[in-house]
């Protein structure tokens, strides 16, 4: 167990590493979790003294990956600009002793849109075969090759409490994409099913359990046709939730503890 502060190389950067790592003992903490790997955002920046409103890169890392570790990997890290002439993981590491810290890398795994858009072949599909370009498909190998080969880089070159895991799993339609724009009032069962992913992987490993990947692919789309047709109005004789949908549809509750087992043997 530890108490720790989220925190980002800039805020390391920006106020001074042993000002914050001080901040964060004085507060009675006994680690410091800093962002490894980080999407996009618009971050106000309460108490940096060189900048109020901060917009990070999107899907970038924020240490020093060590290459040799993705040699065969298809994706790979790239070091954020703050980054580049220092490591601040190093810079942090090398004072916990002093300050009675420990480190702990938060690490997003699935979410990586500028990854995404490099390898579309690697990101979600929905049941229309649109692809989310942010988010990577933990059924495919490649994407969880870059995933483990992420999380041995930090543990084996910092000195690393622990790493923490954000989005080691299936992402959904909706996460706080800008200018997010949806046109019709979409139902929450909608949202549920248009968030299922279909890429190639995951049709294939659902087919070796026995799914019929297919045959639901082309159950939803008729469904989520019909629903759509009639928004904002919901036709009366369709499930209107996930319970009745998998009454209807019992290969959709199998898909569904297909996901599980799929995000759960990354974590292996
Ligand atoms: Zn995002
Ligand atoms: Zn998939």
């Amino acid at each position: 167990m530890y108490s720790a502060l989220w925190m980002f190389a800039w805020d390391l950067q920006d106020e001074g590493v042993e000002k914050v790592l001080g901040f964060a003992a004085d507060c009675g903490l006994s680690a410091v979790q800093i962002a490894s790997s980080y999407h996009a955002g618009n971050f106000i920046l309460g108490h940096n003294p060189k900048r109020v409103a901060y917009f990070p890169e999107d899907g970038v890392a924020y240490f020093h990956p060590h290459l040799e570790v993705y040699a065969d990997t298809k994706l790979k890290p790239k070091i954020a600009e703050v980054s580049r002439g220092t490591d601040w993981f190093a810079e942090a590491g090398r004072r916990l002793d002093r300050f009675g810290l420990k480190l702990v890398a938060w690490t997003v795994c699935c979410h990586n849109t500028r990854l995404g858009l490099l390898h579309p072949d690697c990101v979600t599909r929905n049941a229309f075969g649109d692809p989310y370009y942010h988010a990577l498909c933990p059924s495919n190998d490649d994407v969880r090759a870059y995933v483990v080969a992420l999380v041995k880089d930090l543990a084996t070159h910092y000195p690393m409490y622990a790493v923490q895991l954000e989005s080691p799993e299936f992402m959904g339609l909706v996460h706080g994409h800008h200018h997010e724009r949806q046109g019709v009032a979409l139902d929450p069962l909608s949202v549920s099913l248009l968030s299922l992913c279909f890429c190639e992987p995951c049709m294939r490993k659902a087919g070796e359990r026995g799914i019929d990947a297919r045959k639901l692919r082309a159950t939803l789309r008729e469904h989520l046709r019909a629903v759509l047709d009639r928004a904002p109005f919901y036709p009366l004789d369709r499930p209107s939730d996930m319970p009745g949908m998998v009454a209807a549809c019992p290969e959709l509750g199998r898909f569904v503890e297909f996901r599980e087992q799929v995000a759960l043997s990354l974590l292996k």
